[in-house]
């Protein structure tokens, strides 16, 4: 079958390869998914990859398959999988168990290894690729009436995963009643962000560099949130005029914005940091300035990467109910269809060119056409 892939350690050596089609006993005890791949999405950590910043093949090979935002139908299951059936819409999670405490648990989005198993991204092959194959336990399924957005699942279940963790924070509060949020970034992120809390029922104002009107900052006032570009209003005004903020989810890419949001968060709120910033940035911050506000005000701060299976599942929900209220919200993200694997250079150019892009994703294979059950 085709697939692309990087060649570790050297940059720009994304290319179509041809390897084996996987098969269903990889997978021990019965459990194998055998995928048929339709869309694979691809975001900052692919030009990463491709830059040769960051992956590893998986042992004994010298290539690395990337893609970890993917969606496909399933071909074939093993005999000892239940729940799951050929025809199905599915989705695999990114990574695989580790060997800390929390990958025994099952929550290898928690893992405190240092070495981190992500298909598409380290030391597993990825989904832009015709087919893979993958244990039952990885696969989500996707009812059928989201087909056409489910590309955007894997980076909703990352917004689900940081969104619950800043419930879960606030646990310590006892009651905890949020009002105003903020979200940092207007990328694929930052509009998912904005929608799950909306969705929750927060008053969202987003703050990105982007003066608008544009399609992002459109898509922004029709979930009823507000966009400011912080070239008018910076983050710290925001505040004042649009807070306090009860909850402060970070998605720019630029790690400076984490530390003008410390100062933007209200008493008792919560910061929610998503960036993967891979530079040497340097920045001089008031750090006694923010440091009394976080203790005077009992604020909070936590990191978020990755997702675990109850995210996938929990972004399945919103994004059902994002098309039952907004119908075809979901779908103008999808600005950049790519279709076929050997298009990877337009692929990658695309996701470089930056303009008026939110999702590049790439058209491994046509969506079969909707299939309508027929009373009799
Ligand atoms: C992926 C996550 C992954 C993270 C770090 C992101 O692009 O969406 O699943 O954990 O990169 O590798
Ligand atoms: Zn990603």
């Amino acid at each position: 079958m085709k697939a692309l892939a990087v060649c570790p350690g050297h940059a720009h050596s994304l290319r179509l390869i041809d390897v084996e089609t996987p098969s269903l006993d990889e997978v021990p005890g019965g459990r194998g998914v055998l995928v048929r791949v339709l869309r694979v999405g691809v975001d900052s950590t692919d030009q990463e990859l491709d830059a040769a910043e960051y992956g590893q093949a998986p042992p004994g090979d010298d290539y690395l398959i990337t893609g970890h935002e993917g969606f496909g139908q399933v071909e074939a299951v093993g005999p000892a999988v239940t729940g799951l059936a050929p025809g199905d819409f599915v989705v695999a999670t990114v990574r695989r168990y580790g060997s800390s405490l929390f990958d025994r648990i099952g929550m290898p989005d928690m893992t405190t290894d240092e070495v981190h198993l992500e298909r598409g991204i380290n030391l597993r092959h990825g989904f832009l690729a015709e087919y893979y194959v993958d244990d039952a336990d990885f696969i989500v399924k996707v009812p059928a009436l989201l087909r056409n957005v489910g590309v955007l699942l894997e980076p909703m279940s990352v917004v689900e995963k940081g969104i619950a963790q800043a419930y879960e924070v606030q646990r310590r509060l006892r009651i905890w009643r949020p009002r105003r949020a903020a979200v940092m970034g207007a990328g694929t992120i930052g509009l998912l962000a904005a929608l799950v809390l909306r969705l929750r029922g927060l008053e969202v104002t987003v703050l990105a560099l982007r003066p608008p009107p544009y399609l992002n900052s459109d898509l922004i006032e029709r979930l009823g949130a507000k966009y400011v570009s912080t070239t008018v209003v910076p983050v710290l005004d925001a505040s004042r005029l649009f807070g306090p903020f009860d909850i402060i989810f970070e998605a720019t890419g630029y790690a400076p914005i984490a530390f003008e949001c410390m100062q933007a968060l209200g008493r008792n709120g919560v910061l929610v940091l998503a960036s993967v910033t891979g530079g040497e940035h340097r920045a001089e911050v008031p750090v006694d300035r923010i440091n009394l506000e976080f203790v005077l005000g009992n604020k909070a701060m936590v990191g978020t990467v990755n997702a675990n299976r109850e995210h996938f599942e929990a972004g399945i929900y919103d994004m059902a109910l994002a098309e039952a209220g907004s119908p075809g919200w979901l779908s103008r993200l999808l600005t950049h269809p790519i279709r076929g694997l050997e298009s990877y250079r337009e692929l990658m150019a695309t996701l470089k060119s930056g303009t008026d892009v939110i999702k590049v994703f790439c058209e491994v294979a046509p969506l079969p056409p909707m299939q309508y059950a027929v009373p009799r």
